[in-house]
């Protein structure tokens, strides 16, 4: 795992997650790291479904070649028979996304890790207890099921799409946050949010800076070009794998056969 050290053997990481064939999302995003001078860049998963560019989204991590875990989308994508509970449209927008991968493409999503150590810290798309289940961790005690028996202190996931972060000491709480410090004795559990279908009433990216130099953890908000959401393709390329959900308020699970 490469960790490009920084100034003074310090790391500057932004977190990236649930990019979900959103380019025009996924560009202002690298535009924006590129702005805050991060050193190394790592992805929580979810690098497809719902939007229209899987194949230039994959292609753009793929070559990063950064630390990139799995989401439940690049399994339900990569693996060859269809999870069972997908309503036709789901279907169709996985099919649909399987023919704009390679086989190469199909084969790296999955090989995709569950959870990757990254220099001090832990990255998973859903819950750390039970990474291969997607439960979503949206309160303390399921972000206290994913820390305990962790020895770590930082560990970033995805999934939700909604930026959040637990903190764990002598009790687990947590809530929105914009910036704070990593105090060493605490275990964080930190959600950066969607790069490319933001679930939380705000309707820009989001994403994460760990500096490791003065161990703040920051979350950045970003604006990007929509994809039309009214049915058409926004490129014209193919049909619409699934009507975007950018923008839309509150958290809606990702469709899968347990939702
Ligand atoms: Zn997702």
């Amino acid at each position: 795992m490469q960790a490009l050290k920084g100034r003074n053997n310090t790391v500057k990481y932004a977190v990236i997650a649930d990019i979900h064939a959103n380019l025009p999302a996924l560009q202002a995003v690298r535009k924006d790291i590129a702005a805050q001078r991060c050193d190394v860049v790592v992805c929580l998963g979810d690098l497809v479904g719902y939007n229209s560019e899987p194949k230039e989204c994959v292609d753009i991590i793929r070559q990063m070649n950064i630390p990139c875990v799995k989401g439940n989308h690049d399994e339900y994508c990569s693996s060859p028979t269809s999870p069972s509970g997908f309503n036709p449209q789901a279907s169709e927008g996985l099919r649909w996304t399987r023919q704009q991968l390679t086989e190469d493409d199909l084969q790296w999503l999955a090989n995709l890790p569950l959870v990757v150590m990254v220099d001090g810290f832990t990255i998973v798309h859903a819950s750390l207890n039970q990474p291969h289940r997607w439960e979503y961790v949206f309160d303390k005690l399921a972000a206290a099921r994913s820390l305990q028996a962790q020895k770590s202190a930082v560990f970033f996931y995805g999934h939700t799409h909604v930026p959040v972060a637990f903190v764990r000491d002598s009790s687990v709480r947590g809530g929105t946050y914009t910036k704070f410090k990593v105090e060493s004795g605490r275990q964080y559990f930190i959600n950066p949010g969607s790069v490319g279908q933001p679930r939380d009433g705000c309707t820009k990216a989001s994403y994460v800076v760990y500096d490791t130099s003065d161990r703040t953890v920051e979350l950045r908000r970003v604006d990007f070009d929509k994809p039309d959401s009214s049915g058409g393709d926004r490129v014209g390329t193919g049909p619409k794998p699934k009507p975007s959900l950018s923008g839309s308020a509150g958290a809606v699970p990702d469709y899968g056969p347990q939702d």
